[in-house]
């Protein structure tokens, strides 16, 4: 969401820690934190310190976002945009000391490195068979031939370069670079596959350009290269420990089950979709490796077309099912060592502006957003990245950051146990979603139940078979929606 993202980020120059106190506000520290867990990141607060020229002020911001277990970072902006300061001098580098001293992670955001590859110049653009350039604008801005970009590498590398050698020199450390980089290089989607079969370049690079498949391929492949050479390689060269990731970039099953709100959904029948009641499910590549990424960041967010691709009566059971589907695709499928950081929104996100069917779509409940982020914890999910509009930063960070302090409580069995039943059961038909994790070595479960079925109302406590689990044990379910650490037989000695 890089263009509403745009739209709240203070001008350069103004620096205003507005966000940071409703953040504050709306928080409260937590009271048993476990350092084992990861923070929770704030993209609305992103940079808002990074002006600030009273040391002590923004140590004690700082100070105060640590106790509540939220993550800082500065933004990276690169000579030229703006009036950037130098890098190597910046009042960045000083927040960052300020971090490691406090036990922070060290967090920079470097969306802005990144953009753009297709900047609307000649070279960047498609080449039809009699020689003249063209460029793609079914995105909402103009994009170009995905293989007129090469020429745009070593600039944009030696942004995130210079920033990374920054932190080198100075001696302090960088734990985790992500960007939200989303309508700019190669893409496959709206109009993209039309624009690069009448393009010469294209068609030379693409052999079978007649199978989406393969075009997609080629293309994901491309973007891939793009984000390893100049944002991955180069931060991962210095500091290999560290968490480098984009914005939708995860580990998945081959299908993306959501729209971003600059895509379309494809009508043309070469593309291999899945279709599910009145949803598209679209073919997607292996990307997450390629890009050399070592965090997942998958997308959750309650997309408003996603309202009325199912049928369901209840209304919560719309949203949950989508994005229980999201979660746990991308969960099941990245493997332990990598942490995983979904992007989520809670408010119906990136409606038309003038909609009269508007009244139709039903917001999701806050339960409901606080029963689904609690299965997400235990399916594969370590922390959460909040992305939202300035005016829902209270309200969003209240529901998240409750959930968010909960996993602190239950980190131990959250960091080492084995996830189990990571089915989605149709949830419209009145389903009961189970999810937990398994401790193997104290023969405890976390778990969550949710239950879609109205008929069954208020029957619980109520016995729940743990499917996934060797010999499917029962265990008694106090409350519906809520955590439950539970016994399931004798300790593994
Ligand atoms: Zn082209």
């Amino acid at each position: 969401m890089v263009w509403l993202m745009a739209a709240f980020l203070p001008a350069w120059g103004a620096h205003s820690v507005e966000r940071i106190d409703t953040v504050l506000r709306a928080t409260r520290q937590i009271e048993v934190p476990s350092e084992s867990r990861l923070p929770l990141y704030i993209l609305p607060i992103s940079g808002q310190l990074d002006g600030v020229a009273d040391g002590p002020t923004v140590r004690d911001y700082l100070e105060k976002l640590r106790q509540r277990g939220i993550a800082y970072s500065v933004n990276w902006r690169w000579k030229g945009q703006g009036s950037s300061p130098d890098p190597g001098t910046g009042s960045i580098l000083k927040i960052a000391r300020l971090q490691h001293e406090l036990g922070m992670q060290v967090v920079a955001n470097a969306s802005s490195c990144l953009y753009s590859f297709h900047d609307g110049s000649e070279p960047t653009l498609h080449v039809d068979a009699d020689g003249r350039t063209f460029g793609d604008d079914s995105f909402g801005r103009t994009l170009g031939c995905p293989f007129g970009v090469d020429h745009r590498i070593p600039g944009i590398r030696n942004r995130v370069q210079s920033f990374v050698s920054a932190y080198r020199e100075s001696e302090v450390p960088l734990d985790f670079v992500f960007v939200d980089w989303e309508v700019d290089g190669p893409i496959e989607w709206n109009g993209a596959w039309e624009s690069s079969r009448r393009c010469i370049r294209c068609r030379e690079a693409i052999p079978e350009m007649d199978s989406f498949i393969s075009f997609q391929q080629a293309i994901r492949e491309k973007r891939s290269a793009l984000q390893k050479q100049c944002l991955s390689d180069p931060v991962l060269a210095v500091f290999p420990e560290a968490m480098v990731g984009n914005y939708g970039v995860n580990p998945h099953d081959g299908y993306r089950y959501w729209y971003d709100y600059f895509e379309l959904v494809p009508e043309n029948p070469a593309i291999p979709v899945v279709r599910e009641q009145k949803a598209v499910y679209r073919p997607w590549a292996d990307e997450f490796d390629a890009c050399g990424y070592t965090v997942s960041m998958p997308v959750i967010y309650t997309w408003y077309p996603v309202f009325e691709w199912y049928d369901y009566d209840d209304p919560d059971s719309r949203w949950f099912y989508n994005l229980l589907r999201i979660g746990s695709n991308a969960g099941a499928h990245t493997s332990p060592g990598i942490p995983s950081v979904p992007y989520v929104h809670w408010h119906t996100t990136a409606p038309p502006e003038h909609d009269p069917d508007a009244s139709l779509v039903t917001q999701f409940s806050r339960e409901r957003y606080a029963e689904l982020l609690r299965h997400l914890l235990v399916r594969g999910h370590d922390s959460f990245f909040l992305w939202c509009l300035g005016r829902e930063l209270e309200t969003e960070i209240s529901l998240l950051h409750k959930v968010y302090a909960e996993s602190h409580q239950h980190a131990g069995i959250l960091n080492s146990g084995q996830p189990f039943s990571l089915t989605v059961p149709v949830i419209g038909s009145g389903a009961m979603v189970v999810s937990g994790v398994h401790d193997e070595a104290d023969s405890t479960v976390l778990i969550i139940v949710s239950d879609f079925d109205q008929d069954r109302g208020n029957s619980f406590p109520m016995e729940v078979e743990l499917k996934g689990l060797p010999g499917t044990p029962s265990v008694i379910v106090e409350t519906p929606g809520r955590f439950h650490r539970i016994s399931v037989g004798e300790p593994v000695r």
